[in-house]
């Protein structure tokens, strides 16, 4: 049987995964596939019971609302339950043992890794899964500081101090600081949830807006940043990071990212 990875989650219909690691195995000949699996909460154990049994099985990606409880279904060796507290990757360990792991923090930092973010001050509007990887990684690059815009302001708060990271937490709608990055990790912006009403007009002119929001791919947040001339970066870029990191954990190949415009032309088709 051919190796396979997969996506598992509840709904899942949605998700653009299968396209971006089939993409990748096409483009470099990987005899292998990448799946899409319906999994409700309730049929998660059995899910992982009957994985660990199927030697063709590489490992998959977790998406909601799996994120939380799959930590407590497999072996935690980088210690991500103290730090991130969610597994979006799954893979199998050279014993055998299954292991959770989280990419989204890799995956939000690579197309930024080339700032020096030392000593900097950053915005991040949300404290969700997303916000989390956001600010794990965060408070790994020497950032000075973090305000946090969120509807649950304690639940904001509780993040800055998890991350051990200096700032505040304030409800959204607060005016922005002149921050020198704004990375939006709410799902406010996305297709069928309410818009994100921001005033741009405190950021310096050097600032990088960050949307994590992939659908649309044209968040008006971009587009209102763009109109001020400002750097920004995509979601489809933390989207295709993250895979990327989970591809070479499943199949051991670094996927062609220098074919990414083709990705993402196939993505956004
Ligand atoms: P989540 O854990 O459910 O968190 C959602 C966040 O959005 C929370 O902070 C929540 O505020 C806020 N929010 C939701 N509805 C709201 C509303 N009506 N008004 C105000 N605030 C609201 O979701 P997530 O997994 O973090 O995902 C957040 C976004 O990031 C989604 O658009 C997702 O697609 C995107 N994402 C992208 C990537 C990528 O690779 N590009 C990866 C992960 C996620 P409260 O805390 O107050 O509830």
């Amino acid at each position: 049987m051919k190796p396979y990875a997969e996506v598992i989650g509840d709904p899942i219909a949605h998700s653009k995964s299968p396209l971006i690691h089939g993409f990748w195995l096409d483009t470099l000949g990987i005899e292998a596939e990448y799946r899409k699996m319906h999994v409700t909460p309730e049929g998660l154990a059995d899910y992982v019971e009957s994985r660990r049994g199927d030697p063709a099985w590489r490992g998959c990606n977790v998406t909601i609302p799996h994120k939380q409880a799959m930590l407590d279904l497999v072996e935690d060796r980088g210690d991500v339950r103290a730090s991130i507290g969610a597994v979006n990757t799954v893979v199998r360990g050279e014993d055998g043992a299954l292991i959770g792991t989280n990419t989204d923090a890799g995956g939000f930092y690579a197309p930024i890794a080339g700032l020096d973010l030392e000593g900097l001050h950053a915005v991040v509007i949300g404290a969700g899964g997303a916000a989390r990887a956001i600010l794990f990684a965060l408070s790994r690059v020497g950032i000075a500081r973090v305000t946090i815009l969120n509807r649950n302001v304690l639940k904001a708060a509780g993040l800055l101090s998890r991350f051990g990271l200096k700032g505040d937490a304030v409800p959204l709608g607060a005016p922005l600081p002149p921050a020198d990055l704004l990375v939006n990790a709410s799902a406010l912006g996305m297709t069928g949830q309410p818009p994100l009403d921001i005033d741009l007009s405190p950021l310096p002119e050097h600032a990088l807006v960050y949307d994590a929001v992939y659908a649309p791919l044209e968040t008006p947040l971009l587009v209102q940043a763009r109109a001020r001339a400002l750097d920004t970066v995509d979601g489809l870029e933390m989207l295709i990071g993250q895979a990327a990191l989970a591809f070479e954990l499943f199949f051991g190949a670094e996927p062609p990212r220098a074919r990414d415009d083709e990705l993402r032309a196939v993505l956004t088709r």
